[in-house]
């Protein structure tokens, strides 16, 4: 079967439209709408909800509002489901449409409590960024100086992920709290937004060490379009796929993914300003000589691949 679906495991739009107080509209301003999605041609969307730090307080309410608007925007588009679960995902996929997986990008709106996060699965959260770039009630974040493991609370909450079905993501996680995961995890761990140390240096990207340990526990890496993570300067598609390349090279071609940030990428580069132009990063994948069977797994069937393993 070559029925190529594309996998984006992280975007920023639920947050970012948030701020535009939260418009029902096919074309979106952004990088991510209903009309992006069709160019293209993506088959899973994840859409992060994202509370800023800063909104302690109002960190489950903020929550709540971004659910809220995921269920009434992908009403609004139609040709977008929302899925929780394996079957719903495949038959959405079947129907020719795109499947929407609900993410909260930081476990600080969780505000210590492993009812609300049980509360949020049966909203729909199928995925968990631990934390964001600070410290949280988890872990500290790559942005945090003490670089902090994993707390008693952050294990108790990695635990009940596992036992609920939900995506364990240790993107945005200090380097200890990286490690303690993987020592705890008991399936596959992602890391859905980050991408090479060894090629581009910056504390948000994995060191091939980091990269061949988390590959070990089955999971994925999702490449991000960020330019810092991505080059010193002017990133383009081929630093994106050198990024693909080297992963797959340290890692193995079946750990690796996408994860475009796009919604949070302030200043998008030319080659890919947004999620429509997909197409453009298959078709140079092709011209690099890349087989179908590598170009597959890498564009979705990786991510599906871990999604169906933990969702069971
Ligand atoms: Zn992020």
């Amino acid at each position: 079967m070559s029925l190529l679906v594309l996998v984006d495991a992280h975007c920023d739009t639920l947050s970012r439209q948030a701020q535009q107080g939260y418009p029902l509209r096919c074309q979106l301003e952004g990088q991510v709408d209903l009309e992006r999605l069709r160019q293209g041609r993506v088959g899973v969307q994840f859409f992060a909800v994202f509370v800023p730090p800063e909104y302690r307080g109002m960190y489950l309410r903020l929550t709540l509002e971004q659910i809220d608007y995921f269920y009434r925007l992908l009403a609004f588009w139609q040709e977008v489901e929302p899925v929780a679960d394996w079957n719903s995902l495949e038959k959405a996929l079947l129907c020719g449409k795109t499947a929407g997986v609900l993410a909260v990008e930081g476990g600080h709106v969780l505000e210590g409590s492993v009812a609300a996060l049980r509360v949020l699965y049966r909203l729909g959260v199928r995925c968990l960024t631990l934390t964001w770039n600070g410290r949280n009630e988890l872990a500290d974040g790559v942005g945090d100086e003490a670089g902090g493991g994993l707390s008693t609370f952050g294990r108790q909450v990695l635990r009940e992920m596992e036992e609920l079905g939900m995506l364990v993501d240790v993107a945005h996680l200090a380097p200890s709290g990286f490690w303690e995961v993987l020592r705890h995890a008991r399936g596959p761990v992602i890391a859905s937004h980050a991408n090479s140390r060894a090629l581009c240096d910056h504390p948000r990207n994995l060191t091939d060490e980091q990269v061949r340990e988390l590959a070990a526990t089955g999971g994925v890496i999702g490449v991000t379009m960020v330019p810092r993570f991505l080059a010193a300067e002017d990133p383009t598609l081929d630093h994106l796929i050198a990024h693909l390349e080297h992963l797959a090279e340290v890692g193995g071609i079946d750990y690796v993914g996408l994860g475009s940030d796009f919604d949070g990428i302030p200043e998008p580069w030319p080659e890919m300003p947004d999620a429509g132009h997909w197409p453009r990063l298959v078709e140079r994948l092709q011209q690099r000589g890349w087989d179908q069977e590598a170009i597959d797994k890498v564009l979705g069937a990786n991510f599906l691949r871990v999604l169906r393993a933990v969702w069971r």
